[in-house]
């Protein structure tokens, strides 16, 4: 089975179908997503939609929890929550529904989904400390876990534990192996923040043990347009083009 993961769409549905046909013409069986469907861009209901329209299976972000109202906004930026304000206005009923009954978390066969850290939507894996952290909890968990899948960075990385030692590796093939255990992040659909502004996802196949990280362009201005269009903070549109 190929499994497509994408991560933090963040209301770009230029990027979202983008990603989409990237993803049907390498035939990907199944699509997973973990988490951040709306906030940021301008498109929240559309991408919504197509998550439900696409049978995407998806956990809840910390944008979707603030946006439907099951979680206080308490530590946005003013950019992040000037977008979640309006995003909380525009959505339908039965979208807030979807994003409200969203799982904080997923185990499919041998590996396990979350947005940010196992057992916190909130929490980014960025030093060494929160990577050690969260291979613990990975253990944790039972059942011969091995290999977990995060996002909320927006910023890719295949993460390696394997004898205590840690490991970072942002090639775009990894062949995983069978003792060790990875920390997976696919990146960003609708808000990359490593430089390369184009939408990123990553497949896992689980007969050949592999991960591949792909890239695809979109039509970054119409994005930014509708941005200006809604009346939401330019700096929003302009760090699309940067892929900050
Ligand atoms: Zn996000």
């Amino acid at each position: 089975m190929r499994y497509a993961i994408i991560s933090d769409i963040h209301s770009n549905f230029e990027a979202l179908t983008a990603v989409i046909s990237g993803i049907r013409n390498i035939r990907a069986d199944r699509i997973l997503c973990l988490g951040d469907i709306v906030g940021y861009n301008a498109e929240p209901n559309e991408c919504v939609d197509m998550v439900r329209s696409e049978d995407i299976r998806c956990i809840m972000g910390n944008h979707d929890a603030c946006a439907c109202g099951l979680e206080e906004p308490d530590d946005f930026n003013s950019l992040a929550m000037r977008a979640l304000l309006w995003t909380s206005e525009q959505l339908t009923g039965v979208n807030k529904d979807f994003l409200w009954n969203l799982p904080r978390e997923l185990r499919v066969r041998n590996f396990f989904l979350f947005h940010g850290s196992i057992h916190d939507t909130n929490k980014y894996i960025i030093y060494r400390s929160d990577a050690l952290d969260c291979f613990r909890l990975l253990d944790g968990l039972g059942g011969g876990l091995r290999l977990g899948f995060f996002g909320h960075t927006h910023v890719r990385v295949a993460l390696r534990y394997h004898r205590e030692a840690l490991s970072g590796d942002l090639s775009d093939q990894v062949a995983l192996e069978t003792d060790a255990e990875y920390l997976l992040n696919p990146g960003s659909v609708g808000q990359p923040r490593d430089r390369d502004p184009r939408a990123s996802f990553l497949v896992y196949d689980d007969e050949k043990q592999s991960i591949s990280f792909h890239r695809v362009d979109y039509d970054i201005r119409s994005c930014q347009d509708k941005i200006i269009r809604a009346g939401l903070p330019p700096r929003l549109a302009e760090r699309l083009s940067l892929g900050e």
